[in-house]
């Protein structure tokens, strides 16, 4: 694939693209099955998808019904029956399924407006704005707010969305090490010319760009000690809670709820609502006049669709539920199923004497396979017992600490999660995945 063709590169002549075509075609199959329904605490796939890269792609296989641990689906929203759908089915009946416009043209509608004002109350701003897209959220946003003259410092783990918008932005970057936050004061200690603090301009702004929790790693960000330091330093903060919100915190409103700060010491929220809301979207919330900027400067709101009725929708249901504005504790039910998933999943998968990463009270429980080999053998052996999870490697994650994730859901029983461990112990000993068991994998 690196060889050059007529004197130049091929136009996908690099490391990572030769990795990826090379591994995709041998294990394939453990990415992309296709699902035939909704992908709720059960989903069902097809087992096999033969795609011979862009000549054909032809689903095949056998209907397998599977325990579901590979979907962000921490609340349990993501069905089609249930407290949100019928509100939903009703505004397709009445609205269509798209507006065919960005909101700047004719793609504004009430439900948009209300839905942004519930975000906000849901996360105690003064305002939000909804991007029809959480990729586009980030990779939009961050050229809104910092250009050429101003200092991004990133978490060397952020997300390719954040990645993309701070490339975009034009600003200056430099990374810290993945929520090392005294290597984060040495980082902005540098870029502030020696240790003057409070001195810091040769930047326009600083804006340090961190995730709520990293879904890789299954870990906090460490936010009471960012914020110490931005009382310090006096930069701009911004929070990717796509996988936090709705998901962490005795209210489910984030990494601020679930560390107890004043979510007003954030200026930037950004979050998703493909995750606990089971919806499609992103947002930003903060204060008034960066809302009412973002609303005008951030091009996906400018010329991008807005987001459609149903989805609105779907995500103005289900933050009443979790806020308890239905008259039911349904969501507070949720959001204490999901803490003890988590908690539970985590805690046995260790207790068996397997290497996993990340933070008590995660959704997401990863679980080290070290070799990248046995990511196709531990995802085909889930498949055969009826169980979907996520396995990754390079370029998501070091080749060396290839894993899998499982994540949790308040729609999963007890009963669900002691037949996945069961059935994960007995995948572990036959690919000697335990601390210990002689596979190279001890620490
Ligand atoms: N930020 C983070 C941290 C994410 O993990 C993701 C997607 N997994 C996104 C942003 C993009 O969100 P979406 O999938 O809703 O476009």
């Amino acid at each position: 694939y690196l060889r050059h063709h007529d004197g130049y590169a091929p136009i996908f002549s690099d490391f990572e693209s030769l990795w990826r075509r090379r591994l995709y075609q041998r294990i394939s199959d453990c990415f992309q099955r296709p699902i035939t329904g909704v992908a709720g605490a059960y989903v069902t796939l097809l087992d096999r998808v033969s795609n011979d890269f862009n000549r054909t792609f032809k689903l095949t296989g056998t209907k397998t019904r599977t325990l579901n641990l590979a979907s962000y689906n921490y609340l349990g929203f993501a069905q089609s029956t249930g407290p949100c759908a019928d509100s939903v089915e009703q505004s397709i009946e009445q609205f269509g399924v798209g507006n065919a416009s960005p909101c700047a043209d004719l793609g504004t509608t009430q439900l948009l407006r209300e839905t942004e004002s519930t975000v906000a109350r849901f996360l105690g701003t003064e305002g939000a704005l909804v991007v029809s897209m959480g990729f586009a959220t980030n990779s939009t946003t961050l050229p809104a707010l910092v250009s050429k003259g101003c200092l991004l410092i990133s978490d060397e783990l952020n997300h390719a969305s954040l990645v993309t918008g701070s490339r975009l932005s034009g600003a200056t970057i430099r990374v810290f090490r993945h929520n090392d936050t005294s290597h984060l004061e040495s980082v902005l200690r540098d870029a502030i010319s020696q240790g003057q603090p409070r001195t810091h301009r040769p930047w326009k702004k600083i804006l340090v760009v961190v995730e709520g929790l990293y879904s890789m790693e299954g870990q906090f960000c460490d936010l009471p000690g960012i914020v110490a330091l931005k009382e310090k330093y006096k930069f701009y903060l911004f929070v990717d809670e796509a996988h936090s919100i709705g998901a962490v915190g005795p209210r489910g409103r984030g990494v601020c709820d679930w560390f107890g700060v004043d979510p007003r010491k954030v200026d930037i929220h950004m979050g998703t609502f493909t995750k606990s809301f089971g919806s499609t979207g992103g947002y930003i919330s903060g204060k008034k006049e960066l809302i009412d900027f973002l609303r005008l400067n951030n091009h996906s709101t400018m010329y991008g669709e807005s987001t459609s009725v149903p989805v609105l929708q779907q995500i103005a249901s289900s933050v009443r539920i979790i806020m308890g504005e239905d008259g039911t504790n349904d969501g507070q039910r949720r959001l204490e199923t999901l803490a003890f998933n988590g908690m539970y999943f985590a805690k046995r998968l260790r207790e068996m004497g397997y290497l996993t990463l990340g933070s008590d009270g995660s959704p997401v429980a990863p679980m080290l396979l070290m070799n990248p080999a046995k990511i196709p053998a531990f995802s085909r052996e889930c498949l055969k017992r009826g169980i979907s999870v996520v396995v990754v490697c390079y370029p998501a994650t070091p080749i060396i600490t290839s894993r899998v994730r499982f994540c949790l859901s308040a729609s999963h029983t007890k009963e669900d999660l002691d037949y996945a461990l069961e059935q994960i112990d007995t995948i572990g000993n036959l690919l000697m995945l335990k601390l210990g068991s002689g596979s190279g994998n001890q620490h």
